[in-house]
C-alpha cells in the first residue's frame, strides 16, 4: 500500500490500530492463519464508514471480521486489509439492548442479566461478536439472534451509505442473513428483550455453560461447530458414525469429546484444518450421501474444499 493512503488511514484511525503483516492466528480461536497484509481496529462508527471508503476509494480488497470465531484463515495470510470491529459501546434503555458489531455477546447477555431482562441466555455462551451473529444468525440451545433482534444498523458497501433495517429486512435463517448474500457491514444492532427474573437469568447461563463445558472441547482451539446441520441429521453423529472420532492431519483433529468440532491440538496449522475437514466431508458423503457443509468461513488462498 502505498505512503499516501498509509498516511489518509492514519488521518481516520491512531496509528497504534494500523497493523501491517499481522498474523490472523492472533485475532482467530482457531489459533492459525498466516498474516494479513494490514489489520486495522476500527472503534466507532465514523472510523469504520470513513476507512471503508477510503478502501473502495483506492480499490484495494478488504474483509471485515468481528473475534474471528468463525474464521479459517489460510496460513498464507490475506492480500488486502482485514478491517476488525472494535466499537463495543453497550446502551441499554428500558428492555431494548442497542449494542455495537464489535460487542462481544457474553458482555451483552451480562448486561441483560443485570438489568432483568430474558431472551439472550442462548447467547451467553457463543464466543462471538454482535457482528458476526448478526450475519450468521449465531444460535445455540433452542435460541437465535433472529428471536432477539429488532434492527440492525448496516454500511452498504456499494453506495457507502449507512442504513437501518428491520428484523424481517435481515433474512434471517439457518446461520445465514442478508449480509451473506449482500455486501452489507454491521455496524450496530438493537436486541429487544422482556422482563425477566434475574436469578433465573442467571441460572439459566450457568446452566447452559455447565452444558457446554460438559459436551464441548472448550479446552482446545476451534471454531464451535465445524460443519452445518444438515437436514434431518446431526453432522456430529453422521462423522462418528463413519469412524472419524480423533481422526487427525498434523495437528488438526476431529475432536473425541464432541465430533461435531474439528479443533487445533495444540500446533495445527489452517492446512491441516482444511485437510480433516476434507476428508470428514468426502468419508460421510461416500458413507451416507450426505454432503456437509462447512459453517467456518474460510479466508485466503488455497482454502478450497
Ligand atoms: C467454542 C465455540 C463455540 C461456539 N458455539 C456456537 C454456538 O453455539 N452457536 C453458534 O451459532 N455459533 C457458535 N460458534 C461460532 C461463532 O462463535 C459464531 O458464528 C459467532 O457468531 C461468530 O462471531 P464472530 O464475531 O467471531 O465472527 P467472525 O468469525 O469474526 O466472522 C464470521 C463471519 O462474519 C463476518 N463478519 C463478522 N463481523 C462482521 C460485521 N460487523 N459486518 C459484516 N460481516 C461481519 C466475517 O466476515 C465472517 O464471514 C462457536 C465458536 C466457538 C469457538
Amino acid at each position: 500500500m502505498n505512503i499516501e493512503i498509509t498516511e489518509q488511514l492514519k488521518s481516520i484511525v491512531d496509528s497504534s490500530r494500523i497493523l501491517a503483516d499481522e498474523p490472523m492466528r492472533a485475532h482467530t480461536t482457531f489459533r492459525t492463519g498466516g498474516p494479513a497484509d494490514l489489520f486495522i481496529m476500527l472503534k466507532s462508527i465514523k472510523e469504520a464508514t470513513e476507512t471503508v471508503r477510503l478502501l473502495l476509494a483506492h480499490d484495494i480488497d478488504f474483509t471485515v471480521i468481528g473475534n474471528g470465531s468463525n474464521l479459517l484463515v489460510s496460513d498464507s495470510g490475506y492480500r488486502g486489509c482485514i478491517l476488525c470491529m472494535g466499537m463495543d459501546d453497550i446502551k441499554t434503555e428500558g428492555a431494548r439492548i442497542t449494542a455495537g458489531a464489535g460487542a462481544m455477546l457474553s458482555r451483552i447477555a451480562g448486561t441483560a442479566c443485570e438489568n432483568s431482562l430474558t431472551g439472550l441466555e442462548f447467547a451467553s455462551g457463543i464466543p462471538g461478536s454482535v457482528g458476526g451473529a448478526i450475519v450468521m444468525n449465531a444460535g445455540a440451545y433452542g435460541g437465535e439472534i433472529k428471536d432477539v433482534a429488532s434492527s440492525v444498523t448496516l454500511l452498504d458497501i456499494m453506495t457507502g451509505e449507512v442504513l437501518t433495517r428491520s428484523a424481517e429486512e435481515m433474512e434471517f435463517g439457518y446461520r445465514t442473513s442478508i449480509v451473506k448474500q449482500y455486501p452489507y457491514i454491521v455496524l450496530e444492532a438493537c436486541f429487544e428483550l422482556s422482563a425477566g427474573d434475574k436469578a433465573e437469568i442467571k441460572e439459566k447461563m450457568d446452566d447452559l455453560a455447565r452444558r457446554r463445558r460438559e459436551k464441548q472441547p472448550l479446552e482446545y482451539p476451534s471454531a464451535g461447530s465445524t460443519f452445518k446441520r444438515p437436514e434431518g441429521y446431526f453432522a456430529g453423529k453422521l462423522i462418528e458414525d463413519a469412524g472419524l472420532k480423533g481422526f487427525s492431519a498434523g495437528g488438526a483433529s476431529v475432536s473425541e469429546k464432541h465430533c461435531g468440532f474439528v479443533i487445533n491440538k495444540g500446533d495445527a496449522t489452517s492446512s491441516d484444518i482444511i485437510s480433516v475437514i476434507r476428508t470428514v466431508r468426502s468419508k460421510v458423503a461416500e458413507k451416507f450421501g450426505v454432503t456437509l457443509e462447512p459453517e467456518v468461513v474460510m479466508l485466503g488462498e488455497d482454502m478450497q474444499l
